[in-house]
């Protein structure tokens, strides 16, 4: 059975992203702060905002010839103008790829080499792995930035070289040339293997702000509300809803460049922050850390959390302590722009924001209903449409949809098929209400709090140590700590003992070489991976295992 949206269908935006953003049909006067440093109070206005992104892609275009195809690469933290170089490079014809931030010069150098990128704009925390990743694909370090003032390791800051006086003229699109033009490479491992480049186009990203309009438009605006922007910058949730609904809404969003509990307190209730978007560990704090009591939070009604799985156990828990505050859940993928499926909030009163959850029933655990505009289907393995209430794969169409991986078209027909049905991976049941819920997982991937840890990347560091002679890595879910864990199943090399001591080598080998949340939390030792006929790691078996043996404890 093929599943229609049960919202409104809304008209996608034929046009690219900075003709959109900037017709400003919110009216934003040009004096309002749109984004402030939630730690020292530096902001931007939204005048400010447009100026800069137009000076930036104009010195791009004149000083490094920038074109369509180039692409700027972002390696910060959250900053208060993350968005200049981002909607710059997209502003200049081309496109933005951000990185994280912890990334090491190996990983970003990955990230470099896939997208071909032409500038770096990095921070001054993280420069010396900046210019290390640039000297391994060879990209000059005259071509790499740092946000801020100063000049750090010799490296300039792009305010000084990219903001010149000029500004660009925005390259008009064809309704066609939205649809087919990059704008984004984020980097997701998809259902199988490494982390590969995403290509979100402009209609992808119009069509999920208005998709996310249609669901939530009643209950947030730009001159009520007030955002909190914890969630990274570089990951799709937040570069959608943090640097574009934002954007496009006229709603000032108080960045944080790193999350720390107190600041978060302190930001919410002086600040009165109205609403935000979150991961569930953020919404397990929020739910039992002593801190949260001392802060009056009363101002933060609306919350969105998404990025990996919230127990309708967590959400209770949060509920009843911060009774005033909603927690409804979004789910989507880097592939899908991200929102997909959102738990739509029914309406807000002008003036104190009242919220009154669905005539439909908030139910438990549920993510909600497909956004407008898609279409889905619950599958099983054989690809054949289930009846509802039945357990299968989500497969999921409609303009949010990217394009496609960049220089993979194999991984690409992997999971968009002829019909335009892209294959999430996850395994999700419909209920007769129309409300989805995630069960499970089918692909590899693991989450850790919201980030991507791919087991075949790290599967493939560990098979370089010389005493792995095989092994699998999943991820084993930690409810004290709201996320999944990474554990590595190791089969030894002959004469290896399986000690404590062994363990800690075998993590810290993978732990040198991969940034933080993709180190290894535990290791098994195994005498045989299980696996398939045809070589593949059964997963499942492994999975299995590690809950019956949560259960036992
Ligand atoms: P990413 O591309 O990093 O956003 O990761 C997408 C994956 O995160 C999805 O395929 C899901 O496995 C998981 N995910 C995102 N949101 C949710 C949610 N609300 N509930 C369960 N899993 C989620």
């Amino acid at each position: 059975m093929v599943i229609q949206s049960l919202l409104p269908r809304v008209n996608i935006p034929e046009t690219g992203i900075l003709q959109f953003l900037f017709k400003n049909t919110h009216k934003t006067p040009e004096d309002r702060k749109l984004y402030i440093d939630a730690f020292t109070g530096d902001s931007l206005t939204y005048g400010q905002l447009k100026d800069n992104i137009l000076r930036f892609a104009a010195t791009l275009q004149d000083k490094f010839n920038f074109q369509k195809g180039d692409v700027v690469a972002i390696y910060s933290p959250n900053q208060m103008d993350y968005s200049v170089p981002l909607l710059g490079a997209v502003a200049a014809g081309g496109a933005a790829s951000p990185a994280n931030p912890a990334y090491t010069p190996n990983e970003l150098a990955y990230q470099l080499e896939m997208t071909s990128a032409k500038v770096l704009i990095a921070h001054e925390a993280n420069i010396e792995s900046a210019l290390a990743a640039a000297d391994l694909v060879g990209l000059a370090r005259s071509n790499v930035f740092v946000f801020g003032k100063q000049t750090v390791h010799g490296v300039l800051p792009y305010t000084q070289v990219l903001l010149g006086q000029r500004k660009a003229t925005l390259i008009e699109l064809s309704a066609q040339e939205a649809k087919d033009t990059v704008a984004y490479l984020c980097f997701s491992s998809g259902t199988t293997g490494k982390s590969k480049g995403v290509m979100t186009t402009h209609t992808n990203i119009t069509a999920n702000i208005v998709q996310y309009e249609a669901l939530d438009g009643k209950h947030v605006s730009g001159t009520k509300d007030k955002m909190i922007g914890v969630l990274p910058f570089f990951h799709i949730f937040g570069l959608t809803l943090l640097m574009h609904v934002a954007v496009y809404l006229g709603t000032p969003v108080y960045v944080m460049p790193k999350f720390d509990l107190i600041k978060f307190c302190e930001t919410v209730q002086n600040e009165k922050i109205t609403y935000t978007c979150l991961v569930p560990p953020i919404i397990l704090l929020l739910a039992k850390h002593p801190i949260i009591d001392k802060y009056d939070l009363s101002s933060l009604k609306l919350v969105i959390c998404g990025a990996a799985p919230l127990s309708g156990e967590l959400s209770q828990q949060v509920n009843k302590r911060l009774p005033t505050m909603i927690v409804k859940q979004g789910y989507g993928l880097t592939e899908t722009s991200p929102c997909a499926v959102i738990e739509p909030t029914d309406r807000v009163v002008s003036g104190i924001v009242e919220i009154f959850l669905l005539t439909w029933n908030f139910d438990l655990g549920s993510i909600g209903y497909l956004v407008s505009n898609m279409t889905a289907k619950i599958v099983d393995d054989d690809g054949v449409e289930l009846p509802t209430g039945q357990r299968g794969e989500l497969w999921l169409k409609g303009p949010n949809i990217m394009k496609g991986y960049i220089n993979n078209p194999e991984a690409t027909a992997d999971c968009i098929d002829e019909e335009g049905y892209f294959h999430s991976g996850d395994i999700a049941i419909q209920d007769n209400k129309g409300h989805f819920f995630i069960v499970d997982r089918k692909k590899e991937l693991i989450k850790y709090k919201g980030f991507q840890v791919p087991p075949a990347e790290l599967e493939g560091i560990l098979l370089t140590s010389p005493i792995v002679a095989d092994c699998a890595v999943i991820g084993v879910y930690d409810a004290s700590q709201a996320t999944e864990l990474p554990r590595g199943y190791i089969t030894l090399t002959a004469n290896v003992p399986a000690t404590e001591e062994t363990a800690e080598i075998i993590k810290k080998f993978v732990a040198d070489q991969v940034v933080y949340y993709k180190q290894l939390r535990s290791i098994v030792f195994i005498d045989e991976i299980p696996k398939s006929a045809a070589g593949k790691i059964l997963r499942r078996v492994l999975r299995d295992a590690a809950e019956a043996e949560q259960e036992l404890q």
